[in-house]
């Protein structure tokens, strides 16, 4: 099971928020910028975070995003199945129906299986995966890695790669 890449976003977003500085001001343009991921990809997700309730937009010249308590006492697997939605794990009604749904059992388990993966996140509230409880003020659990530093690693993975090894989840 594969989280989209707007959960992914989301999660980063939430987890950055909840690690930062309580006296910041956060925009998404800024937190596009510090996690390193597109703007327009963040906008919708702190659209979607701000919708559930777990990330609160201000308007105004004092404003800025900030998580809400919801938002720090929220399961992982709560916001997680918010954000992904209800889709099941295969469609096996889309458009082109799975020929063996009669009597298929996989879907069942399958089902059960998603619903073990958000229980076993839910073990987890935002706050948790932050680790900013009980550090001293001004100390940030989760380092942001300087862009420099980002760059150098993405290019030296990119050199490490060669034809004969494979890529992680390349289909076989
Ligand atoms: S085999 Fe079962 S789970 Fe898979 S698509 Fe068909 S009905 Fe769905």
């Amino acid at each position: 099971m594969q989280l989209t890449k707007f959960t992914d976003i989301g999660l980063r977003v939430l987890m950055h928020l909840a690690a930062g500085d309580p006296a910041a001001s956060y925009t998404a343009r800024g937190l596009a910028e510090e996690l390193g991921v597109p703007y327009a990809h963040v906008a919708k997700v702190v659209s979607r975070l701000s919708e559930i309730g777990v990330v609160h937009a201000r308007r105004g010249r004092s404003g800025g995003l900030r998580i809400t308590d919801l938002g720090r006492n929220a399961g992982v697997g709560w916001v997680t199945r918010a954000l992904e939605g209800d889709d099941p794990v295969v469609d096996c009604d889309g458009p082109t129906p799975c020929t063996l749904r009669r009597g298929c059992r996989l879907r069942g388990v399958l089902a059960a299986a998603r619903e073990a993966f958000y229980a076993s996140l839910d073990t987890l509230t935002v706050a948790d995966l932050s680790g900013a409880d009980g550090l001293p003020d001004g100390v940030l659990p989760i380092p942001l890695i300087p862009r420099a530093e980002q760059a150098r690693d993405g290019a030296a993975t990119g050199r490490r790669r060669t034809p004969s090894q494979p890529q992680q989840n390349r289909s076989r």
